[in-house]
């Protein structure tokens, strides 16, 4: 068996070790002679995989007791919806920065709700920097305040939060889950889709500050009311069993490999030797201001567009796949999310300098 790198910003790598384990446990889940995947969302079997599942992420992310943690379907992209339906309900207003697609495509849907107030944006210069902002824009009564803390299309990542006073801040980290320590409390919600960092696709994990629940809009659909999904633990329908399920495998690894502050030293070392990499190379650069750039997606890019399209022909051959950027910004992106081991960077790092050096 050869397995390779894969440096896909979403779904991508899982730890090693929570496959092998997964495929050990497959035909008989801890003697109960079945599968996760086929056992009742409802059995005291699967109750201990959920729960056990929160306690490890409220272990490991340091989740106040007043912070409700669910686990919800439908991607990072249904919250673009829930958020507004749920908070949207004070004053009607809403604070938004744009710092990439993803940011664009969850303000556009709170438009359909309410008053938005796009504080900055950074599309004039294809989103390769995190605009600084100017408190005297922010909505004094607005309901929230909106973020996209890593910007997995752009590269970027915010090293500061904006001080929003008493309006909740609320961030989709996505793209940056688990990846470093982050202080919870400075949030009144944090959420992410799990396939970039967490577990495979299908599940979305909210993190929400008890008291801004009970104030959704009437017209909310049940399934995105975050406080009938809290009173029900997230088992108001079928949930995802499986995705919960390699959730909980992927935080014991995190938890046996010495937690978040371990994982931020082990991506900043990875993170580090791209960087430099790309500082001294020269045809190959990075296109995300250096004050900005992301721990966990590097985009990066030669003078060529040929030669960009050589790059990764190669690279794939080379059992390093999923190196094309998105083509909004052209070339390539490396995702080195916390699966993705030194080894793989190294080795990404070794090829960019042999392909360089036949080619120039
Ligand atoms: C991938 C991604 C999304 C979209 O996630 P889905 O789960 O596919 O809806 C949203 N935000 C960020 C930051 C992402 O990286």
């Amino acid at each position: 068996m050869s397995r390779v790198y894969n440096f896909s910003a979403g779904p991508s790598m899982l730890p090693e070790e929570v496959l092998k384990k997964a495929a050990a446990e497959m035909l008989d889940y801890e003697g109960s002679g079945q599968s996760v995947m086929e056992m009742s969302h409802r059995s005291k079997v699967f109750d201990s995989i959920i729960k056990g599942a929160e306690a490890l992420l409220r272990e490991l992310m340091n989740i106040p007791d007043n912070y409700k943690v669910l686990f919800l379907q439908g991607g990072a992209s249904t919250q673009f919806a829930a958020i507004p339906l749920n908070f949207m309900n004070g004053s009607g207003k809403a604070d938004y920065v744009i710092t990439g697609q993803w940011a664009k495509k969850a303000c556009a849907e709170a438009q359909k709700y309410g008053e938005v107030n796009i504080v900055a944006s950074s599309a004039d210069k294809t989103f390769s920097y995190i605009p600084k902002l100017d408190k005297s824009t922010f909505t004094p009564d607005a309901d929230y305040f909106y973020i996209c803390m890593n910007n997995t299309i752009y590269g970027t990542v915010y090293h500061e939060l904006p001080d929003t006073g008493n309006v909740p801040l609320i961030a989709d980290i996505s793209s940056c889950f688990l990846s470093e320590p982050l202080d919870v409390t400075k949030f009144g919600m944090v959420y992410g889709g799990a396939q970039k960092n967490v577990a495979p696709a299908g599940l979305t994990i909210c993190i929400i500050r008890e008291d801004l629940l009970g104030k959704a809009r009437d017209i909310t659909p049940t399934m995105l009311n975050y406080q009938i999904q809290a009173d029900n633990n997230s088992l108001y329908n079928t949930p995802p069993c499986y995705t919960i399920y390699i959730c909980k495998l992927v935080l014991e690894w995190l938890k046996e490999n010495g937690g978040l502050t371990a994982m931020q030293e082990r991506n900043v070392k990875k993170a580090k030797l791209l960087y430099d990499y790309l500082d001294n190379s020269k045809m190959f650069h990075g296109t995300v201001v250096p004050e900005d750039r992301s721990l966990m997606n590097v985009p990066f890019v030669t003078d060529s567009d040929e030669l960009n399209a050589k790059f990764v022909k190669e690279a794939e051959a080379a059992g390093l796949v999923n190196l094309k950027g998105h083509r909004t910004v052209g070339g390539m992106r490396a995702s080195i999310y916390n699966a993705m081991p030194y080894e793989g960077v190294k080795a990404l790092v070794e090829f960019m300098e042999k392909f360089e050096k036949e080619n120039s």
